[in-house]
């Protein structure tokens, strides 16, 4: 890795996300912070700047699709091109009493964002020896077990016929449970905890499907031109979504940075990783 390779971090302002440009950056790569407020963007740049890191800044907001589609314009112009990204950016909640509003807001950014902003860098991931990367930074709240109802687990866990349309319906069969007040998808036993964090799990889970989706749709790509396609989780870890609770932030971004940077003979494709180990189909 080098000053050619290319790195896009979203949600690199603070916690997770500021960690893993730090490391990036610390390895020599030409590293972007994205953030979707442009001044705690430029105040994140100023502290790794004292730390000697050169680093890139670029608004976006994953929730906007002309934010996503400036930035995919900028990154073409100006360097032609990526190797790398990492979709950090993420939100535990909403605060909006409206139940379904809450819930597409959280999904805006946790499921929709992702997928947006990788089907718009898609095309620009440029060939190379090294294969490209994407890391969803995910959770382990959105591990298949915890979806309750069985038909759904099946339906995210089908190889060959799980697809962006499966998971758009089992997004809006959850939608529908929260306009209803009901809990037919999840099953969390507890309405406490459903209340608290359905929305979160519900994000999650579609992230680590979507994951699998594009990293088979991608898994016949030729030598030179592979795209390595993996999530993961941080753990729970010391940032404001924890309330500073949890492990440092080096431990958190570690798994991430590790998935970015180690040797493509060993990387696979569509997993999902925990403390660097491959948990496998999740
Ligand atoms: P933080 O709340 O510290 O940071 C979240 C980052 O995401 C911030 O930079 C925030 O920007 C950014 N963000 C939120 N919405 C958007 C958006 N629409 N567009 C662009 N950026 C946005 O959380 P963490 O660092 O803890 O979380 C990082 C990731 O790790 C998330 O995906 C989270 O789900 C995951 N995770 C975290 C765990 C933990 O224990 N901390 C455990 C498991 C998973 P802003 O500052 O403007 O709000």
């Amino acid at each position: 890795w080098s000053k050619d390779t290319i790195a896009v971090v979203t949600g690199g302002n603070k916690g997770i996300g500021f960690e893993i440009v730090r490391q990036l950056a610390g390895q020599g790569t030409t590293t972007i912070l994205t953030a979707r407020d442009e001044s705690r963007g430029q105040q994140a740049l100023i502290a790794l700047k004292k730390d000697g890191l050169d680093v890139i800044f670029h608004q976006l907001d994953v929730t906007d699709p002309r934010s996503i589609g400036k930035l995919a314009t900028w990154i073409k112009e100006r360097f032609g091109g990526l190797d790398i990204l990492v979709n950090n950016a993420g939100v535990a909640w909403s605060s909006c009493p409206d139940k379904v509003l809450a819930a597409k807001e959280v999904l805006n950014t946790n499921y929709y964002g992702v997928k947006n902003l990788t089907h718009a860098l898609l095309p620009l991931f440029r060939p190379s020896a090294a294969g490209s990367r994407v890391v969803n930074v995910s959770s382990m709240a959105g591990q298949l077990a915890a979806v309750g109802n069985n038909k759904w687990k099946e339906q995210l866990s089908g190889e060959d016929n799980l697809n962006e349309e499966v998971i758009e319906c089992f997004i809006q069969a959850y939608l529908k449970d929260r306009a209803e007040g009901v809990d037919t998808v999840l099953l969390i036993p507890n309405k406490e905890v459903f209340e608290a964090y359905g929305d979160y799990t519900l994000s999650k889970a579609a992230c680590n499907a979507h994951t699998r989706v594009v990293a088979r749709d991608l898994a016949n790509r030729k030598e030179g031109e592979k795209v390595f396609v993996n999530c993961m989780c941080p753990g729970i870890t010391s940032t404001a979504m924890s309330q500073n609770k949890g492990h440092s932030v080096e431990e958190g971004a570690d798994t991430a940075v590790w998935l970015v940077l180690r040797p493509a003979s060993e990387c696979v494709t569509g997993k999902f990783f925990l403390k660097r180990q491959d948990r496998g189909f999740f």
